[in-house]
């Protein structure tokens, strides 16, 4: 049976690259595809205390309904949290979401037309097309490089796209190449933001999770007209089944993005809120956050090694100053998709995700994201030396 559904649906379907990822959950298979944190080092203990503690205090608190932008002590902390990474603001610039992918679902709701422009990296975040993908965007793409978004373009693609409203970008150590956005960049985005009249959406689930350089400013903290929307998330830096992210914008934005919240889901669950705000009254989340850097920071390491050593050397790997991420590049001629069903999975039994998935407009079959920070050290040596294996018997791909 097949109903007649709204336009908006129109490209709002299951991907291909889907089903391929749903058969690297096979245990036998090592999956570098997910962008999971590593399950082991979950606050498990922590978590469970806090469970208990939160639904045995007095009145049920934590078990009623709470005030739709969030709990007013989390939004607090956030707001610290916010201010000591240079991002002066308040609890009342916080808007509490379910994850960072609300935010990303919201903004476009938000501020696209059918037929308006939002600019995104090429490639970009893949969740963030599928949540964009309801308000029938177009989309204009702008290139990265090893300093992120190539921002000197961006004046030649705003002027040939008068439609433009939203330009999505992940600034810090970005999905899916790993690359930041340098300095210069950020300020001249800030600046055509401005000259341009464009909201820009700022997401940043893995700014924290950096292993070497220096820290950037945040777009919003740059933000000279209050046309940033930050999105923040404690998905990588806590648990991502906590669902708890938020966005911080000016208040106009940020008063229209709640009344969305009010009509999705009410508010984000009140007991998984309470959890992160006694997480962080409890506990020192930089020095959590301190323990996955670095035991995220050698896995890199290990990944980076081994891909030396075991793949034929005209393959190339980003080495990320930090996040969850290396960006693969093959020659021109592989098809990193058919690679992927043909032979990783069957063969070698290691999943991975295929680039192509991951660019708007004209895919490019010779990349692959690798997921750094799920798996053990042991099952990266293994996966990679067994890709490498069957890399070198099929280059030819
Ligand atoms: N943005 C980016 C760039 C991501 O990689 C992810 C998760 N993989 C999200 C947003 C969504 O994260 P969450 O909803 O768990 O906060």
């Amino acid at each position: 049976m097949t109903f007649r559904y709204a336009q908006r649906m129109a490209k709002v379907r299951p991907s291909a690259i889907g089903e391929l990822l749903a058969l690297g959950a096979d245990p036998s298979i090592i999956s570098f595809g997910g962008g999971y944190p590593d399950a082991t080092l979950f606050p498990q203990e922590q978590l469970d205390t806090i469970f208990h503690d939160i639904i045995r205090a007095p009145g049920g608190a934590a078990m009623q309904y709470a005030p739709s932008n969030g709990l007013p002590h989390l939004r607090e902390q956030i707001a610290q949290l916010m201010s000591a990474d240079g991002t002066l603001c308040t609890g009342d610039d916080v808007l509490v979401l379910q994850g960072s992918q609300q935010g990303l679902d919201f903004a476009a709701r938000m501020l696209i037309d059918p037929g308006d422009v939002i600019i995104t990296e090429d490639p970009t975040f893949l969740g963030a097309l599928i949540a964009f993908e309801p308000s029938q965007p177009k989309y204009a793409v702008v290139p990265v490089d090893s300093e992120g978004m190539q921002t000197e373009r961006l004046e030649a693609i705003l002027s040939a796209n008068p439609r433009a409203r939203l330009i999505y970008t992940v600034p810090d150590f970005q999905n899916p190449t790993g690359v930041t956005l340098s300095l210069v960049r950020r300020k001249q985005l800030i600046e055509l933001a401005n000259r341009y009249d464009l909201i820009v959406l700022e997401d940043t689930p893995y700014r924290h999770i950096r292993f070497s350089g220096q820290n950037l400013p945040t777009l919003k903290s740059l933000d000279t007209e209050g046309r940033v929307i930050h999105l923040g998330s404690f998905s990588k830096v806590l648990v991502p089944g906590l669902r708890i992210g938020w966005a911080i914008a000016s208040p106009d934005l940020l008063a229209r993005m709640g009344l969305l919240k009010v009509a999705a889901d009410t508010q984000t669950s009140t007991l998984n809120m309470a959890a992160a705000s006694l997480f962080l009254d409890r506990y020192d989340l930089s020095a959590h956050i301190a323990t996955l850097r670095t035991a995220y920071a050698t896995k890199k390491e290990v990944m980076l090694d081994a891909i030396r050593q075991h793949f034929p050397q005209e393959i190339s790997a980003t080495d990320p100053e930090g996040g969850l991420f290396t960006w693969l590049t093959f020659p021109e001629s592989f098809d990193a998709t058919a690679f992927m069903r043909e032979v990783a999975l069957p063969q070698a039994r290691v999943a991975y995700v295929p680039g192509a998935t991951f660019f708007p407009l004209t895919p490019r079959a010779n990349h692959a994201r690798f997921n750094f920070s799920a798996q053990s050290e042991a099952n990266i040596q293994t996966g990679i030396a067994a890709l490498g294996l069957a890399l070198h018997a099929n280059l030819s791909f």
